[in-house]
């Protein structure tokens, strides 16, 4: 299992203040998954074959909290679910430990960016 980002599903990117149109597409700064006008982390709408739909943004792993919402690879395609742990690794300095219910935990790097649904965790 992984948390790494995969852009093999991305269907669409979308400025959430509205840098977008139909002749210029958001300009996404790919570092940070951000819009290169206004450095808000852009919405990124997921679609797997078996038309799985998702809209995620991408932020570092630290910024991940319990109750977020993530969306990771599986075998057949995309899937998301309720983040359960996000912390330091007890352990290990410069880890972070991430655990996502019904898939599993693994230990990251803090600024390694995972799929998030935005909105979901007030
Ligand atoms: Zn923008």
């Amino acid at each position: 299992m992984t948390f790494r980002v995969e852009t093999v599903f991305d269907l669409t990117h979308t400025c959430p203040t509205g840098h977008n149109h139909s002749d210029h597409p958001t300009d996404v700064d790919r570092r940070n998954w951000t819009c290169r006008i206004c450095r808000q982390s852009v919405y990124i709408e997921m679609v797997d074959r078996a038309e799985n739909r998702q809209l995620v943004e991408r932020v570092p792993a630290r910024e991940i909290c319990v109750g977020d919402y993530l969306v990771y690879r599986t075998h057949a395609g995309i899937d998301a679910n309720l983040v359960t742990g996000s912390n330091p690794h007890r352990f290990k300095a410069g880890r972070w430990f991430l655990s996502v219910e019904n898939f599993g935990s693994d230990h990251v790097s803090p600024e390694q960016y995972v799929s998030r649904i935005p909105g979901l965790n007030p």
